[in-house]
């Protein structure tokens, strides 16, 4: 790609783009997704190197290549599209407007310097590149951009050369991994500074911030290196050219842009809160970059499973009431938004990922909480090495949930149907409420009641037993499956906690004589975070 045209202001790029795919059918059309102005030219690339035009029509964001000729499964055939779009003039105003702010944008800094870099989630990618643009279709991609030799230029993977020539420098990125092609990033600009660190496995933290804010920045992205050694250990090697991070005037949080992370200009004014942003981007190197969402509809193992990772790193590195506070915060979050629609909406229509980000509290939160859940029913140690395998089995592919499920099932050797049916297909939450009765021959009755609308919840549940006597307590589970489920335990109970340990995710009810676990309260008739 090239910048031809550098005025403020009038920002225009060429991109001159080699796309290689593989026919997964017998193919006379090439569909690629498309918004942009009109190709200058479109043409086969022959294995000769010689080029035949090809004859392409655009047709509701598409652009329909005409191959020329039957292109037979399985073969792989590259085409060339030579396109020039003037870039998004970013006014500042609009940069919280998810899924519609994004594509090749030129806008001034909070430093008021001109930064050109592309935003393309979840689907803009394809205002100024032709490409199929969908996570399912995984794509690997090299750059060479030609810019004026006063920017730095940043590409996903690695740097291979950068050589000025006249007023221009040429910059050359090599990724040759597959990545969704939302993570697709260039970005330049001349006020960064730059740091690298290693991290123990020898990949290393690169970090691109204005020079402003670099001493904010040490303490925002200073724990990196250790998170990356956390995740290593967790779910398995990193397995980009290095973890880049870059500061930028996106929208008010992160992009997962695989191995050159795209963080807001105005999470370094609260560095400390902001540590969270980072470590979740980082994450996303496993969940949602390394495996891939098939649709839409799974977003939850993108933004749910990165959650997760992202909440067990606060865990190691800030220690259990930091983690235990964040958890809360999360579930008072989720809690109240789950009923607008599934972890995991059905298949009547692709689900509109920014319908996902307006409700944001599900794919994120719920969807962390329900891995946390599942973590309390089948052990740390089984749900940790289950994900271990899970990031290899699946690197570099596209997932879904239903295989999510059923590889958890199987290798944990348990019927999940029921778990997966109410916390992941359906709406909402559990309401519990306990109810203890002595019985005649001395003993007590637990009753649980499921007291939300709709149908029942089905999971395990643990209860903390503490009887008169002060001795210690005893834990009990119950097996939820309907809305109401008794069990008799020998001995006078006088109070039940209900999940002391705070892994289900659901709401308890509680009174003045129904106390709540620790870290919780008492407030509007349900144990909540304090
Ligand atoms: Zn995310």
């Amino acid at each position: 790609m090239e910048l031809t045209e550098a005025a403020r202001g009038r920002e225009r790029i060429v991109v001159d783009a080699r796309e290689t795919f593989v026919a997964t059918r017998a193919l006379r059309e090439l569909s690629l997704d498309y918004t942009g102005e009109a190709p200058r030219s479109v043409a086969l690339v022959l294995s000769s190197g010689t080029e035949r035009a090809l004859v392409a029509r655009s047709e509701n964001g598409k652009l329909r290549v005409d191959l020329g000729a039957t292109i037979a499964k399985g073969r792989a055939f590259t085409v060339r599209v030579v396109v020039s779009n003037a870039l998004v003039q970013g006014t500042g105003r609009d940069r919280n407007a998810i899924g519609t702010f994004g594509g090749f944008v030129a806008q001034d800094t909070s430093e008021g310097r001109r930064m050109l870099s592309t935003l393309n989630w979840p689907k803009l990618g394809r205002t100024w590149i032709p490409l199929r643009d969908h996570p399912a279709d995984g794509a690997m991609f090299a750059l060479r951009a030609t810019f004026p030799k006063r920017f730095t230029v940043v590409g996903n993977g690695k740097l291979v050369s950068s050589r000025e020539s006249g007023e221009s420098k040429v910059w050359e990125y090599e990724n040759l991994v597959p990545i969704p092609s939302y993570d697709f990033h260039v970005a330049a600009y001349d006020g960064w500074k730059e740091t690298d660190v290693a991290a123990p496995s020898g990949k290393h933290v690169h970090t691109w911030v204005y020079g402003a804010d670099q001493p904010t920045s040490s303490v925002m992205l200073g724990e990196l290196p250790k998170a990356l050694a956390f995740y290593e250990k967790l779910v398995g090697p990193f397995r980009f050219e290095q973890a880049g991070f870059l500061e930028e005037p996106i929208w008010a949080g992160g992009m997962e842009n695989a191995g050159v992370v795209s963080l807001d200009e105005t999470l370094f004014r609260t560095p400390q809160e902001s540590r969270t942003t980072a470590f979740h981007e980082l994450a996303h190197h496993w969940s949602g970059n390394l495996v891939r969402i098939r649709r839409w509809n799974d977003f939850w193992l993108s933004e749910g499973f990165t959650d997760y990772l992202s909440h067990r790193f606060v865990e190691e590195n800030d220690g259990a009431a930091a983690s235990s506070k964040e958890w809360g915060v999360a579930l008072g979050r989720a809690t109240g938004s789950d009923g607008a629609f599934a972890l995991r909406p059905g298949d009547a229509a692709e689900f509109d990922p920014v319908r996902f980000m307006n409700a944001s509290a599900i794919p994120y939160d719920k969807g962390a909480w329900v891995l946390r859940t599942v973590e309390g029913i089948v052990g740390r140690p089984a749900l940790d090495a289950f994900l271990h395998g899970w990031f290899a089995r699946h690197a570099f592919e596209a997932v879904t949930t239903e295989q999510w499920e059923a590889e958890l099932s199987s290798e944990t050797g348990r019927d999940l149907s029921g778990f997966f049916s109410g916390f992941v297909h359906g709406t909402g939450h559990p309401e519990l409420r306990v109810t203890l009765t002595a019985t005649a021959a001395g003993g007590t009755r637990i009753a649980v009641d499921q007291t939300q609308a709709g149908a029942a919840f089905a999971v395990p549940v643990t209860l903390e037993l503490s009887g008169a006597s002060g001795g210690a307590p005893t834990l009990a589970t119950i097996d939820l499956r309907d809305k109401h489920v008794e069990k008799e335990v020998p001995q006078t109970v006088r109070r039940a906690i209900v999940d002391p340990k705070g892994v289900l995710y659901g709401l308890v009810a509680c009174s003045s004589d129904d106390p709540c676990r620790t870290g919780t309260s008492c407030r509007a008739g349900f144990c909540r975070a304090l």
